[in-house]
């Protein structure tokens, strides 16, 4: 058997694609047309938030939202060092620095840790819905109002997931961020994302700054950025919205059956599921003793595993300047040395998912 970690083209290759890209080849308006502000307004509903908009990709989303909030040099903001690395990667190009906070059992950044990092020049929190899984958003936000913090989720991996009280992930906080890339969720024929907002002043500011700053044809309030996302991108990810439910669904069904079959095994540690909080399985990152070894064997049984992510943000080449090193966040740095993820798309069988479950368990006898 074959389990692989994605199935694309079955996403993709779709008559109702290909009749939607048709049609937009047809009219030439892949700038702006009215396909975007269609699309705009599906995600906007599906997040619960007043203001959804199609930027080119979930990277320049996180850093328009620090733009927009004027956060750039001298100023700091603090995230996790577990996540892709484009989340500091927004921070810094901003101008800002990245502080980092070391996280939870759940892979989110751990609130209790927050306060302590706190200084005259922090700014703004941009958690991370790692996963898949919501980041514990009521801790994170009083600690934000009490010391007059900005939050900018990064929802990149979290469409369609909610919090105890079913608030979306791109609503719990001043911006949100997501990402339209083929690996994720809810995705589009290339790169692209998504900037939600409940504020209509930063809905304004958003627009005349993913457009050069302008405010008419011909005049610019001032100079920004070409951050526009194209027609077919996101027709194509209307498309794909329109199926979020199940897509998110038939993910969190395979993580469940992982969850069942793996429980009993003790080299195997699941982070505890939240109770009524949705899920929107993204990654289903479990951590394992023998990691490397784990995976050499499954690849053999022919089945895809990846780890998200292998080596901590701080500890990269490019975090070098902010003057981190080995032994800052001691949960990141044993995680990223257990952690596997274990192919859960929306195509795979429960048969594909009980021959992982098996071969893990075989594995480990
Ligand atoms: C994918 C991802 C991003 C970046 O999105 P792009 O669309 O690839 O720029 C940012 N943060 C996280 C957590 C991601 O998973």
């Amino acid at each position: 058997m074959e389990v692989k970690y994605l199935d694309l083209p079955s996403q993709f290759n779709t008559d109702e694609v290909l009749h939607e890209i048709k049609s937009i080849l047809e009219s030439c308006q892949f700038v702006m047309g009215p396909q975007l502000e269609e699309f705009e307004k599906k995600f906007a509903e599906a997040c619960g938030v007043k203001y959804a908009l199609g930027i080119d990709n979930g990277t320049n989303a996180l850093f328009i939202a620090l733009k927009i909030l004027g956060i750039g040099t001298n100023d700091e903001v603090i995230t996790a060092p577990n996540s892709f690395l484009a989340t500091a990667g927004a921070i810094v190009q901003a101008g800002a620095f990245p502080r980092f906070v070391d996280i939870s059992d759940d892979y989110n950044i751990d609130p209790g840790k927050i306060e302590e990092a706190i200084n005259e020049k922090t700014k703004a929190i941009m958690p991370v819905h790692l996963t898949g899984n919501p980041a514990k958003m009521d801790e994170i936000n009083t600690i934000a109002k009490k010391h007059g913090l900005y939050v900018i989720e990064d929802s990149a991996q979290a469409i369609g997931a909610s919090d105890e009280l079913g608030n979306k992930a791109g609503s719990l906080g001043d911006m949100g961020a997501f990402s339209l890339h083929p690996l994720k969720n809810i995705n589009t024929c290339g790169d692209g994302g998504v900037l939600t907002t409940n504020s209509e002043e930063y809905y304004k500011q958003a627009l005349l700054m993913r457009n050069h700053g302008l405010k008419n044809r011909n005049e610019a309030q001032f100079f920004a950025y070409n951050f526009r996302l194209d027609s077919i991108k996101a027709a194509v990810a209307g498309i794909r919205l329109k199926q979020i439910e199940k897509i998110t669904d038939q993910r969190n069904k395979n993580s469940e059956q992982y969850d069942r079959g793996l429980a009993n095994l003790e080299q195997v540690i699941i982070p505890e599921r939240p109770k009524d909080v949705r899920q929107a399985f993204h990654t289903y990152v479990i951590q394992v003793e023998r990691r490397d070894a784990l995976i050499s064997y499954l690849e053999n049984r022919g089945i895809e595993t990846k780890i998200h992510y292998p080596m901590p943000i701080h500890l990269m080449e490019a975090s070098k300047e902010f003057g981190y090193k080995k032994g800052d966040f001691p949960i990141t740095e044993e995680q990223s040395e257990k952690i596997i993820t274990l192919p859960i798309n929306q195509t795979l069988t429960e048969e594909q998912i009980e021959y992982v479950i098996d071969s893990i368990s075989s594995f480990y006898s």
